[in-house]
């Protein structure tokens, strides 16, 4: 059984998708989908030998070796427009290690423009959120969850005809789950202003010059407020 963290990037796949997960380390997320029918092709890419040998095992002994490609590959490049896939999955990393490997699939014309994009960041959100609008994506969902005392975010993105102006606000708590404001989403800020408070006093005890870092930390005190 796929974790509750990946279960909800699933359910945002597209039914019928052809899917590329990217870091798919076990390659859960794809065969899960294929067991499923929800998916009608797949790929899932691995840089490290290790996982992708994992992931290779994974497909084989469900029998889906001619269903999901296994490669070993950095990023986007475990995938060509010829592959035709209609949504990437890229979950459980950084999100600026997210924003790179989507930064570089855009330089190397490994993204047509028309996939779903599926994103799970563990941390850098905000990054991550930043490089899509800065890129015409629409931010058509987000998720937030708690698993094993994690908070974890899930992004789903577009690229639409009209693209959607967000704020710096909306680009930092992510504009779904700010117009949401779940419980679990209350309790991530609630944490995380206790943190900023924190460093906003040492910043202001440092003898360096952090003026511009003071009054960043200051903004974000402030939203979350
Ligand atoms: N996606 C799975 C999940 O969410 O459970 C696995 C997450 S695991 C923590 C991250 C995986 O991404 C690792 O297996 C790692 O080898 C892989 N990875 C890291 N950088 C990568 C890159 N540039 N291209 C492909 N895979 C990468």
């Amino acid at each position: 059984d796929l974790s509750m963290r990946l279960q909800r990037a699933a359910e945002y796949v597209p039914q019928g998708a052809r899917l590329a997960d990217i870091g798919s380390d076990h390659a859960y997320l794809p065969v899960a989908l294929m067991l499923q029918n929800r998916i009608s092709y797949g790929i899932a890419g691995e840089v490290v030998k290790g996982p992708f040998e994992s992931a290779k095992r994974q497909v084989a002994k469900n029998g889906l070796v001619d269903k999901i490609d296994v490669r070993l590959a950095d990023g986007l490049e475990a995938i060509t427009l010829a592959d035709d896939i209609s949504a990437v999955t890229i979950c459980g990393m950084g999100g600026v290690l997210i924003r790179d490997i989507l930064q570089r699939g855009k330089e190397q014309t490994r993204l047509s423009g028309n996939e779903r994009l599926i994103l799970q960041p563990n941390v850098g959100e905000r990054q991550l959120r930043g490089w899509l609008v800065q890129e015409g994506y629409t931010i058509i969902a987000e998720s937030i969850l708690e698993e094993n005392q994690k908070v974890y975010e899930i992004i789903v993105a577009e690229k639409k005809d009209e693209t959607t102006a967000y704020s710096a606000k909306e680009v930092f708590f992510g504009p779904h789950l700010l117009q949401e404001q779940n419980k679990i989403f209350i309790e991530k800020w609630q944490h995380k202003l206790i943190k900023s408070e924190k460093i906003l006093a040492s910043l202001k005890r440092s003898d360096q010059d952090v003026a511009d870092k003071i009054k960043e930390v200051e903004q974000e005190i402030t939203w979350i407020q």
